[in-house]
């Protein structure tokens, strides 16, 4: 027994470790025969503007801490922006509301871009450390600070960090979102269970694999220093797109424009583009575009 009485895990019944199982699990894979336009793999590009938030989310205010993610917004979004642009090529911006309310500029640039705004928190908070009605009304306040700011109401969110609590997926649900891209369970879309049941609600799943963060974070005063040269993450995402494009299936990335929209390392995005464009098969589209695609796939499947 734990100090509170509550049993160990490995003295749970099968009904208790059954049941954290089952609370958000992978139902239906939701892929088409070919993607629109008869596109052989689709692509969605994202890019996580935490921007100021990380540091603030933990309570670091200092001005030193605060200028790594004010590059991210002054320098890193405008380059990324430009780059989207050359290419011709749409991405989703997961924002964090205190970011978006920090940068309205940035915002109205990435619909100017033609690119979509989607949720990601209210101040990057961890939501495995709050109540359920702290995380609704986060999130829900979220949803309305980046409709008021950028005109167009959210469907999606990638929750902060990738957290997801034991109430994310029934808030995702109550708010009326359309899909999640913070779990894990395939490369490719699928349906949320909740309980064994069906929700409806589309999941386009995230890696670490293909995020710039684990290769290239640093921390001071920790052991964390970045262990990937910039370069090989071309060979990794490369890799994982050519395996895509030979399934049929989805390639997604997730990106920090803080993190990759440095000189030494933007160049990475850059090749990645080129590699990708060299094919004639590819439908580049938001994660909105993906997440309606993957709907309407399940209403021609539900009961
Ligand atoms: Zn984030």
């Amino acid at each position: 027994m734990t100090e509170q009485g509550a049993p160990e895990p490995w003295q749970w019944d099968e009904p208790t470790w059954r049941g954290h199982v089952d609370r958000v699990r992978a139902g239906q894979r939701l892929v088409p025969e070919s993607w629109p336009g008869g596109a052989r793999v689709a692509v969605a590009l994202s890019f996580d503007s935490d921007h100021e938030t990380i540091p603030l989310r933990d309570g670091e205010t200092r001005p030193g801490k605060l200028a790594q993610g004010e590059y991210g917004s002054r320098v890193a979004a405008p380059k990324i922006l430009a780059l989207l642009a050359e290419y011709g090529v749409p991405a989703s911006f997961f924002m964090p509301a205190v970011s978006a309310l920090l940068h309205p500029d940035e915002v109205e640039s990435y619909v100017a871009g033609g690119h979509e705004l989607a949720v990601h928190g209210w101040i990057h908070e961890r939501n495995m450390l709050l109540s359920r009605n702290d995380e609704l009304d986060l999130t829900g306040r979220a949803i309305e600070t980046l409709e008021r700011l950028s005109g167009v109401r959210p469907v999606g969110i990638r929750t902060p960090s990738w957290d997801f609590s034991d109430h994310t997926l029934e808030i995702i649900a109550q708010l009326g979102l359309r899909y999640d891209s913070s779990l894990m369970a395939d490369d490719d879309p699928y349906e949320l269970l909740a309980d064994g049941r069906r929700t409806g609600i589309v999941e386009l799943p995230v890696e670490w694999i293909r995020d710039d963060a684990p290769y290239l974070m640093m921390e001071r005063y920790g052991g964390l220093r970045p262990y990937t040269p910039p370069r090989r993450l071309f060979e990794i995402w490369r890799d994982e797109f050519d395996a895509a494009h030979r399934e049929g299936g989805l390639f997604q990335l997730t990106l920090h424009p803080h993190i990759i929209g440095h000189r030494s390392r933007l160049v990475v995005l850059r090749d990645l583009l080129t590699h990708i464009s060299a094919h004639s098969d590819v439908w580049f589209a938001t994660h909105a575009e993906i997440a309606a695609l993957a709907a309407a796939q399940l209403e021609e499947t539900r009961p």
